[in-house]
């Protein structure tokens, strides 16, 4: 990609930008002046479509005007967001729902595809993986009796190195598949923002005999997935990063097609009972087939019609035309790093495809510092320990000129 340092080339791609009339239907917070922020944390929490309290609001009244009276409304209000959620991770629309917060998911998840057994009891995880995913890991192994010490395998980058190498993956399964019950990767890791190939690490975890899961916290609405295609066993991810669903939005799940009629380990609740017959609140479960037979409780609603709001902004954006923007985006920011602060280590991946929106920059000497002066000057970053600024200028709202101002700030604060 040609870039150019002059603040100019920027603005002529704002111009250019296909996508640039997105960003009117965000609200972006303000500094104190009244300037907009520069808000590059839409990895941690997405900013709220103005359409939001809109959603939230319609609810909320029909629960005014009618109470329990607007429940057939409300007893579906999952469903709303199927067709939206299936073309973002490329599924069919029976294979994922809306439920829950991610973490819960995971465990739910793995209560019916981790089936442990004296020979085959391993969960491979990628080292570094966010503690929450290890933490649900640990405790699965430990209630299914095995011990966390042999039974969690971490695939982590090898000495001065800052991400884990495909092959590094590929030679463990070829080597110690038999042992291993799943692989429980993220689709691209928080911290140094690395996109794992999804399809290849699936394909190997099936030679091995093995179970794969993803944790698409990260993934989702970053880069463009298939997961029915490239044959995942099933994933989970949040709503409130890249989707900007809002704080605590409910998450939401892939179950393949292949176990619509899944008979194994289930926590089940009256919403993965069957619809014809969930109100007749008989004793005998019969789950729904796909995803929704893994739903436990009835729906969020409020949370699910924030979601609601940029589920639709999203669909109109589409996700091809997000993702050619992010490579820019984030290409543009990567190459004026290289040429204002050339002292700064990015740890992200060079090459566009191993990589969403975030860049993961290493600060060694007084980043601490640093991270605080743009945060004091309304340059929405976050700060990783011991020494990383995370930075993910979004399609969806974030700009070029955004990217040069903060670039050229960071090289001011150096
Ligand atoms: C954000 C994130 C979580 C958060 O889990 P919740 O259950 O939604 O609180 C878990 N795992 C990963 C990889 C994340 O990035």
């Amino acid at each position: 990609m040609n870039f150019s340092t002059e603040r100019q080339f920027a603005l002529d791609c704002d111009t250019d930008d296909s996508l640039a009339h997105i960003r009117q239907k965000f609200s972006i917070p303000e500094r104190e002046d009244g300037s907009s922020v520069i808000y590059f944390s839409g990895n941690s929490l997405g900013l709220s479509p103005k359409s939001a309290s809109d959603f939230v609001f319609k609810e909320m009244d029909s629960w005014a005007a009618k109470g329990v009276l607007g429940h057939n409304r409300w007893r579906p209000f999952h469903e709303n967001l199927t067709e939206s959620t299936a073309r973002l991770v490329g599924s069919k629309s029976d294979e994922v729902v809306v439920m829950n917060a991610l973490t819960v998911n995971l465990h739910l998840l793995m209560v019916s595809f981790y089936s442990p057994t004296k020979s085959r009891y391993k969960i491979v995880i990628e080292k570094g993986a966010f503690p929450s995913d290890r933490y649900a890991v640990e405790s699965q192994i430990i209630f299914h009796g095995f011990d966390p010490e042999t039974s969690i395998v971490e695939i982590g980058p090898r000495k001065n190195e800052h991400t884990i190498r495909h092959e590094d993956i590929k030679s463990y399964l070829e080597e110690e598949g038999e042992s291993v019950a799943l692989i429980m990767f993220g689709g691209v890791n928080y911290y140094t923002g690395q996109v794992f190939d999804i399809k290849s690490i699936t394909q190997l975890a099936h030679g091995a005999g093995a179970v794969v899961g993803y944790d698409l916290a990260h993934g989702v609405g970053n880069i463009p997935l298939e997961l029915h295609h490239w044959d995942v066993d099933f994933a989970a991810w949040c709503s409130y990063k890249y989707l900007c669903g809002g704080p605590g939005c409910p998450g939401g799940i892939f179950v393949h097609e292949k176990y619509k009629n899944f008979q194994g380990n289930r926590f089940a609740g009256w919403w993965g009972q069957n619809k014809e017959t969930r109100f007749l609140m008989e004793p005998e479960f019969t789950p729904i087939t796909g995803a929704e037979g893994w739903q436990i409780s009835n729906p969020p609603v409020f949370s699910m019609a924030s979601l609601m709001a940029s589920m639709e902004i999203i669909d109109l954006a589409g996700m091809h035309a997000m993702r050619e923007k992010s490579e820019r985006l984030t290409g543009y920011l990567e190459f004026l790093l290289a040429e204002f602060t050339p002292e700064v280590e990015i740890l992200t991946p060079g090459n566009a495809s191993e990589r969403g929106c975030q860049l993961s920059i290493s600060i060694p000497e007084n980043g601490r510092e640093i991270f605080n002066a743009l945060r004091a000057s309304g340059y929405i970053v976050d700060w990783r320990e011991p020494q990383v600024i995370r930075v993910a200028p979004k399609p969806l709202y974030n700009t070029f000129a955004e990217v040069w101002d903060f670039a050229d700030k960071l090289k001011s604060l150096m």
